[in-house]
């Protein structure tokens, strides 16, 4: 399975405020922030406020306000973004097999572009 979380991943350093990052919005529950390596003309990542290091993690651990405010808050992003009108990907990497780098749970949005089809 997956790794204990671990309290000196990048992710949790930016929470802390120990590293800096593109700030787009932070709420009660999550934080979205700009990529460093964006993929698309837009490209932001949500991390929910707490020690998950995977969806199964966070919805098994959090409570439902912070499920809902972190869900929540990835709609109203994209939105804000101005990717409604033409779409946009909503994306998240799990374990080795998914490719996840960074083992604090986020997800990703890209748009700007059109995205085409992902293909494993
Ligand atoms: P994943 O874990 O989903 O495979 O990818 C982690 C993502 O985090 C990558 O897209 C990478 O560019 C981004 N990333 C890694 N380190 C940093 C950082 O220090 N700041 C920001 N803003 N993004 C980062």
């Amino acid at each position: 399975g997956l790794p204990p979380y671990d309290d000196a991943n990048i992710f949790a350093r930016i929470l802390r405020g120990e590293i800096p990052c593109k700030k787009v919005v932070e709420t009660e529950h999550a934080l979205a922030f700009h990529d460093i390596a964006p993929q698309a003309p837009v490209h932001v990542l949500v991390i929910p406020k707490g020690r998950w290091v995977s969806a199964a993690d966070f919805h098994a651990g959090a409570d439902d306000a912070a499920i809902a405010g972190f869900w929540r808050l990835v709609s109203a992003v994209a939105k804000d973004q101005g990717l409604e009108a033409h779409g946009y990907r909503i994306l998240s990497n799990m374990g080795a097999d998914g490719g996840q780098e960074v083992p604090h749970f986020h997800v990703h949005i890209f748009g700007g572009r059109r995205i085409g089809r992902m293909v494993p």
